[in-house]
């Protein structure tokens, strides 16, 4: 089955909608698409597993699943813009995972809902442009150059739009309105060593971490915070706020980054991550 929603890219709620397993909208379009292994079995899927096409256009991805030659099929597949052509419906296993294992489990298909999202994936540069495996070229803008997570060196990476990184945690949001979803989890997690998608361009681990573990990524925003700047070489970190207190570790150096965490008569207690009292007229705050 194979139908669009066009989405706001606010991220505003209530743009998208589960009815009876499929988004539902005004402008919806619908065909029959058969590769699928039937229904999931009870209390699921639990799973959200993300992709990249690695094809140039979400034509292109929904012509290879609508062959019956190809053994592949995804849940929906996300345009450049965040609309949504759904392929299947969520309550029907897709054939996305391939040869995949999380936990205790193999084959990540009958537990799982993949989402595809159009994507060149890796490029290799080629003069002034980036190059996809299918010949297309890509100019500075849309690439990016990052350390996928099963490496370890630089690569260069064919950037996601902003409405494609909305839509896909508008519609895992919606997703997990309808099913109890325990996992968001990336192809290249599930088949590392076979697949390296979706790859360092996409945000994973920021999205899985608001959506799933929400008050914990709160918290370690806030432990992130950077709020001041050592500005003299060598400022003693100590036990309590004045100079009478034991110091706690070596000098802090000139351009140490610290989070500060509360103000008590001229000194700063601070987070370097080991926390400590230091003078606040050597601080610059940022
Ligand atoms: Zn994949």
């Amino acid at each position: 089955m194979l139908f669009s929603v066009h989405l706001k890219t606010e991220g505003g709620t209530g743009v998208m909608k589960i009815s009876r397993h499929k988004l539902v909208k005004e402008s919806a379009r619908f065909d029959e698409v058969s590769k699928t292994s039937g229904d999931f079995g009870e209390g699921l899927p639990d799973t959200i597993v993300i992709h990249y096409t690695a094809g140039p256009t979400a034509e292109s991805a929904i012509h290879t699943f609508k062959d019956p030659a190809v053994k592949a099929s995804a849940h929906v597949v996300i345009d450049f813009d965040g609309s949504i052509i759904q392929l299947i419906p969520f309550n029907k296993i897709a054939w996305h995972a391939g040869k995949s294992s999380w936990l205790d489990r193999n084959r990540l298909n009958p537990y799982s809902i993949g989402i595809e999202i159009v994507n060149a994936g890796r490029l290799e540069k080629t003069g002034d442009r980036w190059r996809a495996w299918f010949g297309r070229t890509y100019g500075e803008e849309d690439v990016v150059k990052a350390v996928h997570r099963n490496e370890n060196r630089e690569t260069w990476w064919h950037r996601f739009t902003e409405e494609q990184i909305t839509a896909t945690v508008e519609l895992c949001k919606e997703i997990m309105n309808h099913y109890k979803i325990r996992f968001i989890l990336g192809h290249e997690e599930i088949s590392p060593g076979r697949k390296i998608d979706p790859g360092p361009a996409f945000p994973l681990d920021k999205i899985r971490d608001r959506l799933l573990y929400a008050d914990r990524s709160d918290e370690k925003e806030e432990m992130k915070a950077v709020n001041g700047r050592v500005n003299t070489a060598g400022l003693n970190i100590r036990s309590g706020p004045g100079t009478s207190h034991k110091t706690v570790m070596d000098p802090l150096s000139r351009g140490t980054e610290i989070t500060i965490l509360e103000e008590q008569k001229g000194w700063y207690r601070v987070e370097v991550p080991v926390q400590g009292w230091v003078s606040k007229r050597f601080i610059e705050k940022l």
